[in-house]
């Protein structure tokens, strides 16, 4: 069988180190061929892992580190590359499958360019979508991959997504832990800080992350996402509150049925799905045993006490570049939050507001034009937090 040729982008990450594992858990280099791997200020990390897998080249997004790379990498064969001109060479390598998963807008350039350049697209960065969802579904079309979800809730839509069903899908249903704030008080959640809110009850994940899991502005975001990847209108959209994260998410049909995912909390189920996928790997991970289990419980969402949900379906329903708006809003208000200059409650207020102010904004016709909404929404936002 003749290996895939793939790179990571943001190989040093969480996501990164659990492909990493995955490829391993697949075959390793009698699998996959590893073209690149990426990451940005973890030099140490990045060469470590590139010359231990045996990577060809490695991409340091950050310019002035080119040196340290290179340093380095000396003497092992592996090609150090640094900048977007260099993540982009990376994009370009003749790749099947490309992990993208750049935390933040830094990701949207080289994700795109994979994804003219026709790889299949294993997509955990979440901007890609949310902030540039059409010129993404058009670079796939046309490139001709395919854009596997890596997300949980979408890899979970996508795995019982039945496209020849198309007609007969009524809805899609992502569902949400509900966070550590589920049970707290609209008063209660307006003093919580930084380190209560990183405590998320399922999931193991990074500070931002797991904060925006807090403020459901996640779960934001994944609506948006689900829009794009799956072509549906706003309204096709649900969220449902599930505190125990095993059914990752679910997709209701005409005929009433409703199929879901099911599996534990743990990212390389997905990431071993999008690297496999058609197929299904073997995966050592936690199996479910249901009689442990016992219950799965669910709650409608509480847009009062989350108003994040609400914004989704504002940005969703305007359209255009709302999402990127909205994004490049609350990442300042959610860097405001985790520095103490700005209440929890207060992420949202400030993203509503530079939401309805960039309102007029149209449908980005390049990818500068997201830049351009992220730019001005993230400079509102900084002088809502300085007023
Ligand atoms: P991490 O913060 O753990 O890793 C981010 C990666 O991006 C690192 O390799 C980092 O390099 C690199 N990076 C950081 N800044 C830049 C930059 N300016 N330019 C290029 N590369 C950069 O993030 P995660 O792995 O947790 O998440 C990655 C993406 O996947 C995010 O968009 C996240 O929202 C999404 N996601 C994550 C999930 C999870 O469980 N972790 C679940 C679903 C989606 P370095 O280490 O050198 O700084």
């Amino acid at each position: 069988m003749s290996t895939r040729r793939i790179a990571i982008f943001g190989a040093t990450g969480s996501i990164g180190v659990n492909t990493l594992d995955v490829i391993e858990q697949l075959g390793g280099r009698d699998t996959f061929e590893l073209t690149a791997l990426t990451g940005n200020a973890n030099i140490e990390a990045l060469a470590r892992k590139a010359i231990d897998h045996g990577a060809a080249m490695a991409v340091t997004a950050d310019e002035t580190r080119y040196k340290a790379l290179k340093d380095a990498l000396s003497g092992s064969g592996v090609t150090p590359a640094a900048g977007t001109s260099g993540l982009c060479e990376a994009a370009r390598m003749d790749n099947d499958m490309v992990m993208a998963a750049i935390v933040g807008t830094a990701g949207l350039k080289p994700t795109l360019e994979a994804a003219s350049a026709g790889a299949d697209i294993a997509l955990a960065n979440k901007e890609c979508l949310v902030s540039a969802g059409p010129l993404f579904i058009k670079a796939i079309a046309e490139g001709g991959g395919t854009m596997i979800p890596v997300d949980s809730e979408h890899s979970a839509i996508f795995q019982v997504f039945e496209e020849n069903q198309r007609r007969a899908l009524e809805r899609v249903i992502i569902t949400a832990s509900g966070g550590p704030f589920r049970t707290k008080s609209l008063e209660e959640m307006r003093h919580v800080d930084a380190a209560t809110a990183r405590a998320h009850p399922n999931w193991s994940m990074g500070l931002k992350i797991s904060i925006d899991s807090a403020s459901m502005f996640n779960k934001a975001l994944e609506m948006i996402e689900a829009m794009h990847l799956f072509g549906l209108s706003p309204e096709q959209v649900e969220v449902i509150v599930h505190p125990q994260s095993i059914i990752h998410s679910m997709v209701g049909y005409a005929d009433g049925s409703v199929l879901a995912q099911l599996g534990a909390p743990d990212m390389r189920t997905a990431i071993g799905y999008a690297l496999a996928y058609p197929g299904r790997p073997v995966l050592s991970v936690e199996r479910l045993d249901f009689a442990k289990l016992a219950r799965l419980d669910f709650e409608a969402p509480d847009e009062t006490r989350f108003p994040a949900l609400r914004l989704a379906r504002v940005a969703m329903d305007r359209g255009g570049l709302q999402g990127a708006v909205l994004n490049g809003a609350k990442e300042v208000a959610l860097e405001a939050f985790i520095a103490g200059r700005c209440g929890f409650l207060e992420m949202a207020e400030i993203t509503e507001t530079v939401m309805d102010g960039l309102s007029h904004l149209r449908d980005a016709t390049n990818i500068d034009d997201v830049f351009a909404a992220d730019q001005e929404a993230r400079r509102r936002a900084t002088a809502l937090v300085k007023g």
